[in-house]
């Protein structure tokens, strides 16, 4: 991170309103930045003080202070959000390794038995049942045909 990046997120650092990453990235450089550190020490005097006087409550004594507890706080937040950010990585990871394995020994049996005999003998049964009642209706329309041979020899063609 560069002193102009970091200072621009200095009224964003003071308001709480950086993501962890940015938040991250200007603790480093504050922390290693003498120039941005006091930057941020006197816009956080002013920004504080200012918004004291708005809620009419009493100015701090000392605001250096007040910073360097800020800046403390934030570093235990950031580890904290990181921590749970892996721990629920790894929560995601395992349930994603556990679906796989059950995936993997569905599939193993499947290619196992690629024949389900319940499934067969249903087909079977469904397609024997098919096949009467076609012949059925085949028995019916010979049937048919028969008696309406004559009928049928009757109409006029030209
Ligand atoms: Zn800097």
């Amino acid at each position: 991170m560069t002193c102009m990046e970091a200072q621009s997120l200095i009224t964003g650092f003071i308001n709480d309103e950086l993501e962890i990453e940015e938040l991250e990235e200007f603790i480093k450089h504050i922390e290693s930045c003498s120039e941005c550190r006091e930057e941020l020490e006197v816009y956080y005097a002013l920004l504080t003080a200012m918004k004291q006087l708005d809620e009419d409550k009493n100015l701090s004594q000392d605001y250096s202070k007040e910073l360097k507890e800020k800046i403390v706080q934030t570093q235990e937040k950031i580890i904290h959000l990181k921590y749970n950010y892996y721990r629920k990585k790894g929560v995601l990871v395992t349930i994603i390794i556990i679906m796989a394995v059950l995936f993997s020994i569905r599939y193993y049996f499947y290619t196992q038995e690629p024949e389900n005999p319940v499934v067969e003998s249903k087909f079977r049964l469904r397609y024997s049942f098919m096949e009467k009642r076609f012949d059925e209706y085949k028995t019916e329309l010979d049937r048919y045909l028969e008696e309406h041979k004559e009928e049928g020899t009757t109409l006029p063609i030209e």
